[in-house]
């Protein structure tokens, strides 16, 4: 195990840092019974080192290794007694001592934030599936979609969803144990509960949840310890019809080496997706954004915002700060004009992200078997059509060229037809699941 551990270090750490905090240490003993590992090290320095940043890591990799306990100890080389090793106390997040009363969790451990309840989401095309089993859930929860899991990308409204069934909760049950965790958290304070000897307390803080949120849970990837634990969690909370909600960037099954009784466990519920937000979402949600901070936007303001951020909403809120912080600065109203200034490195962001239109073309073609030229081309038969309105509609969001300069990189077409494209493709996008799809798997394709 040492040594994977080391390899996997070397790869994570460059050559000097690796050669200054893992040369010249070593293990030194093994108590099986304690799991206490004694590991001897160069230094005072070393040794805080170690227990600051590699304790952590030390323990999480023997977990994920071989499912064992172990407690670092440093001594360091030619000390007689060797101090018992403490771990530096982490901000907070050491389970309470005391018995934990349901109000504990609500002050210490709760962590929702305000805005994300179901009055501040709007809702789209996108995420009206989400937004639908969210609210079904907190109106009855532990009934039918359990678990209720929710995945999708970066910035899409998972963890606003998920809160606002907390928020719902406790309006409607004030006395309601809810447990809202970054799965990180989650991890952390397993570990932690094994170093302090605490494990009953962190089964009691998670088994007894009447809501359990459990947000961004594919950093389980790879951690069997984890997994094990958490699995019995759920097992008591499903037993005793507690509702749980689980975030994820992507499906379980795409979670690498998530346990497959967790997998199958996860599909009893109901899994559903957010997807990227269509210009009249991102209207909209920039309208009422707008609307709660005393701001005034005219409608193609807010449209010239929108267009320019299309997939993430966190850096669509972004994009309005920087409007709102512009106007603040040059004490000037809020225009087209001004937004696109404000904007202008946003856009620089984009362009670096090297998505152009000949990019567009190849990518759309290699996707539907067809060529460049027959996306340039004048052929009218549907198999080319179709890819060429999603090409020029892909070209329209993801670029920030004129509808003309679009219209002349696909074989000097008119603008018109460009319009009309666009058009066309935004509204099937939001009736067509095959077209949804696609510009989705293109977007991925073009955006990472
Ligand atoms: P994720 O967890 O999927 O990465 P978040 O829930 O953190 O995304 O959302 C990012 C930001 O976008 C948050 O500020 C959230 O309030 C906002 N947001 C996301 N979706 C919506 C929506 N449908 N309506 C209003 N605000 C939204
Ligand atoms: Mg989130």
């Amino acid at each position: 195990f040492w040594d994977y551990f080391n390899e996997q270090m070397r790869q994570e750490y460059n050559e000097v840092a690796y050669n200054a905090w893992f040369k010249n240490t070593k293990p030194i003993s093994y108590n099986k019974e304690t799991g206490e590992l004694v590991i001897a090290v160069k230094n005072p320095i070393a040794k805080g080192y170690w227990e600051t940043n590699l304790s952590t890591k030390l323990i999480q990799t023997a977990y994920a290794y071989g499912n064992f306990e172990v407690l670092p100890v440093f001594e360091i080389d030619g000390e007689e007694s060797p101090e018992r090793f403490k771990a530096p106390e982490p901000p907070k997040k050491v389970p309470a001592k005391s018995t934990p009363v349901a109000s504990d969790f609500i002050t210490k451990d709760l962590q929702l934030n305000d805005k994300y309840t179901f009055d501040t989401f709007v809702q789209g095309e996108g995420n009206k599936l989400a937004e639908g089993a969210a609210l079904a859930v907190a109106d009855s929860p532990g009934s039918f979609y359990n678990p209720l899991f929710i995945f999708g990308g970066v910035g899409l409204g998972k963890t606003h969803l998920m809160q606002a069934i907390g928020h719902q909760m406790l309006k409607e049950r004030p006395n309601a144990k809810v447990v809202y965790i970054q799965s990180e958290t989650f991890v952390n304070d397993f570990i932690n509960s094994i170093k302090n000897k605490t494990q009953d307390e962190f089964r009691e803080k998670y088994r007894t949840a009447d809501l359990l949120l459990v947000d961004d849970i594919q950093f389980f990837a790879k951690k069997e310890g984890i997994q094990e634990e958490f699995f019995h969690t759920f097992e008591t909370l499903y037993n005793d019809q507690k509702q749980i909600v689980m975030t994820s960037d992507r499906l379980p099954t795409e979670i690498p080496d998530l346990s497959e009784r967790l997998v199958s466990r996860f599909a009893w519920g109901l899994q559903v997706e957010i997807t990227p937000p269509d210009l009249e979402t991102r209207i909209a949600i920039l309208r009422k954004k707008a609307e709660s901070d005393g701001l005034r936007i005219d409608d193609q303001t807010l449209d010239y915002i929108a267009s320019q951020v299309s997939t993430n909403i966190r850096e669509l809120e972004g994009a309005l700060v920087k409007v709102q912080a512009h106007a603040t600065i040059e004490k000037a109203d809020i225009n087209v004009n001004l937004a696109r200034d404000a904007l202008t490195d946003l856009k620089l962001v984009q362009k670096s992200r090297g998505i152009q239109i000949p990019k567009i073309q190849e990518v759309v073609a290699n996707y539907f078997q067809t060529t460049v030229s027959e996306l340039k081309g004048k052929k009218r038969v549907r198999q080319i059509v179709v890819p060429r309105q999603i090409a020029m509609y892909l070209a329209r969001e993801l670029t920030d060229a004129s509808l003309p300069k679009i219209g002349q990189e696909f074989g000097g077409k008119d603008h018109t037809t460009v319009m009309h494209a666009y058009e066309k493709i935004e509204k099937d996008v939001r009736t067509d699941s095959e077209i949804k799809n696609a510009i989705y798997e293109l977007r991925q394709m073009l955006e990472h």
